[in-house]
């Protein structure tokens, strides 16, 4: 079980499908003088290097995805429980970039989330609005009912973090104002007793809005996407 209590707020790298063995070592090597150890910081490479990073580093390692199998004919897939050999952490699971481009539902999701949680690794559940819904101020609904079909029984405050990534702002450099991000995740806080759970936002942070975001009461830490790989700017943002 990780006391998020000793840390001040949570840093989750994606790093997507990006990064190579050169990266790494450069990269390590440039986090190795800024530990950051009053946050927790997870990165998220590409499956494969995930031993690469936990050999080398001090920090989380986490994957981006899992399978929703446990074992079996799946060709390309990767279990829970794998993961879990690795002794990965974290997962992040329900990117808007899989539910689109790998047509991932939300009852996927949910039982990604049950393996995950079984297998001691916590799921970071992302869910999130697109363009046109926030336009019709329908981004509280679209969460709302993401969350209640993506969060399986056994998901507590201690073993589920949930990341609120509003799908327009991904990559894009747009971002919802702060009070707009502040109100969203309060209203998750207080929907269904989640109160005590980390949620995080995610969508175009970068150094200069990470720290504001990060200070909002309600806002425990941000996922990170291409900011993430520019190893100065992530060092600093990370030290905040
Ligand atoms: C993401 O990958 O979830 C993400 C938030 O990306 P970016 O920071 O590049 O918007």
């Amino acid at each position: 079980m990780i006391d998020f209590a000793k840390f001040s707020s949570i840093f989750v790298a994606n790093w997507k499908l990006n990064g190579n063995l050169e990266f790494i070592d450069k990269y390590i090597d440039a986090l190795k003088n800024k530990p950051a150890t009053k946050n927790c910081v997870i990165l998220c490479p590409p499956y494969v290097y995930i031993n690469n990073i936990r050999s080398k580093s001090h920090f989380f390692v986490g994957a981006q995805d899992v399978s929703h199998k446990e074992e079996g004919a799946f060709t390309g897939q990767v279990s829970a429980k794998m993961l879990s050999d690795l002794s990965v952490k974290f997962c992040i699971i329900g990117h808007s970039e899989r539910r689109q481009h790998f047509y991932e539902k939300n009852s996927d999701i949910k039982i990604k989330a049950r393996l995950l949680i079984e297998n001691e690794i916590i799921p970071i559940i992302c869910v999130g609005e697109n363009e046109e819904q926030k336009n019709l101020n329908l981004t509280n609904k679209v969460i709302f009912s993401q969350l209640e079909e993506c969060l399986p029984d056994i998901s507590n405050s201690k073993n589920t973090i949930i990341a609120y990534e509003p799908i327009w702002s991904i990559g894009t450099g747009a971002t919802p104002k702060l009070e707009e991000i502040e109100s969203c995740i309060f209203e998750l806080k207080n929907y269904q007793k989640m109160e005590n759970y980390k949620i995080l936002y995610g969508g175009s942070v970068n150094l200069s809005n990470s720290g504001n975001i990060c200070n909002l009461n309600s806002v425990d830490g941000v996922l990170i996407g291409g900011a993430s790989l520019k190893i100065e700017e992530f060092s600093q943002i990370i030290n905040y």
